[in-house]
């Protein structure tokens, strides 16, 4: 049997295996075993570039000293408590959010396990501040394009048709608008009550989009006016993926509450909500809570991976990379221009072949993804140098030069002589 034959009937196991234990969701590109820096390797020893990160989770990379220290140290000391207790890991990492997002003494931090399960729980600190104000009826609102989860109250936030319609009926009170300043504004010149209007400050699975210009401070006015919260889902932009620790704090305004997770433990599950002011007043004992939500293994982590983040100064490289990368990008074949901030970064095409080029970047060994049929989506570890941008560049550039010629092929084939 030749390599090929064996490397074949391997892929063919694990595929079957898959298929057979796994529910049917999808995605199973790749039987990835191991990983350093901003490298990966599957079972056949195929190398990939990452520039995916788990999905803006790996900012350090795959297996980052530091990770590995703070998981192995935390975990041979004590792991998990219950929430009747406090640890120290926790307690540590609830004061590092706070002063990184500028609270002030006023911030209160809850602590949970993913991205969904924060939104979740500003989904109630949204209910619990409508019935403060007596507004039992008040909507919460959030843009079309979103992405807030996949559980129903955060599904219920994420208007997109392919997700929701299997699920109805969703979580009801809930409004969508589109992310446009008139909307934003007739939103709160309507008659409806709202109790908070909840917006990620960049759309990372819309393809990275961005805001309208002023679209932050005029809907922190609006909310200010109408009594409303304004919650920042900062899931993806959070943790200093924008080269600022939060992306709000590049537009100058104050929210009542950021959700945060994805980068925020480096691929240990953690996630969080930190609340601003009289937000922090909301919750009380009995309202919420989380078994495995502020464990001291994950706080750890978190609190390792933030100190890290500080003494090598990674933000400065987060957006020195980031500017770097997208000046490459511009001009290659088949790029219409890049959008985003720091390492988050959507590469929008020419063309709606941005599966095409994910593929063809997958098999030239270079991970990427394809949010949308015409964008290109990457964010790569924080730790990223010369060696890595050359190694994107040149591959990235070789799998759109493959996709452009294969096209402009078919199109002379199908051009009769
Ligand atoms: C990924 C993501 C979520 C969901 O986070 P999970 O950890 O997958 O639950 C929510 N909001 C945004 C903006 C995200 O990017």
């Amino acid at each position: 049997m030749s390599a090929h034959q064996t490397t074949d009937a391997a892929t063919a196991a694990w595929q079957d295996a898959a298929a057979r234990d796994l529910m049917s969701l999808g995605g199973r590109l790749a039987l990835l075993t191991r990983g350093e820096g901003s490298h990966v390797w599957d079972a056949d020893g195929t190398r990939y570039l990452d520039f995916l990160g788990g999905i803006a989770v790996n900012s350090l990379g795959h297996a980052h000293p530091v990770f590995v220290e703070a998981v192995s140290r935390q975990a041979a000391t004590l792991a998990h408590v219950s929430n009747y207790f406090a640890t120290p890991q926790q307690l540590e990492l609830a004061a590092r959010l706070k002063e990184l997002a500028g609270t002030g003494e006023r911030g209160r931090v809850f602590l949970a396990n993913s991205g969904t399960e924060a939104n979740e729980t500003a989904i109630k600190l949204a209910r619990l501040h409508a019935a403060k104000t007596g507004r039992q009826d008040a909507v919460i609102a959030s843009l079309h394009g979103a992405f807030h989860g996949r559980s129903t109250g955060a599904l219920a936030l994420t208007p997109k048709a392919a997700y929701q319609d299997p699920f109805r009926p969703l979580l009801p009170g809930v409004t969508h608008i589109e992310p446009t300043l008139e909307a934003l504004e007739e939103l709160f010149a309507g008659g409806e009550q709202v109790a908070a209007l909840v917006v990620e400050p960049i759309q990372g699975e819309a393809g990275v989009l961005p805001l309208p210009e002023g679209y932050l401070r005029r809907a922190r006015e609006l909310t200010t006016a109408h009594g409303a919260l304004l919650i920042l889902d900062e899931v993806q932009t959070g943790m200093g993926r924008t080269g600022h620790w939060f992306a709000f704090q590049a537009e100058g305004v104050a929210p009542d509450a950021i959700t945060l997770a994805k980068g925020i433990a480096a691929g240990f599950p953690l996630g969080a909500v930190v609340t601003f002011g009289d937000a922090s007043d909301l919750f009380y004992p009995g309202t919420h809570n989380s078994t495995f939500g502020g464990n001291p293994l994950a706080s750890a982590v978190a609190n390792a991976v933030i100190q890290e983040i500080q003494d090598r100064d990674l933000l400065a490289n987060v957006t020195a990379r980031g500017a770097q990368l997208r000046a490459a990008v511009e001009g290659m074949p088949l790029v219409a221009g890049t959008r985003g901030s720091g390492l988050l970064i959507g590469i929008a095409l020419t063309a709606p072949v941005a599966a095409e080029v994910r593929a063809t970047a997958h098999a030239r060994g270079l991970i990427v993804n394809a949010p949308t049929d015409d964008a290109i989506r990457i964010a790569p570890a924080y730790t990223i140098g010369d060696a890595e941008v050359a190694e994107f560049t040149s591959t990235f550039a070789a799998a759109l030069e493959e996709v452009a010629s294969r096209h402009a092929a078919a199109t002379t084939e199908g051009n009769p002589a």
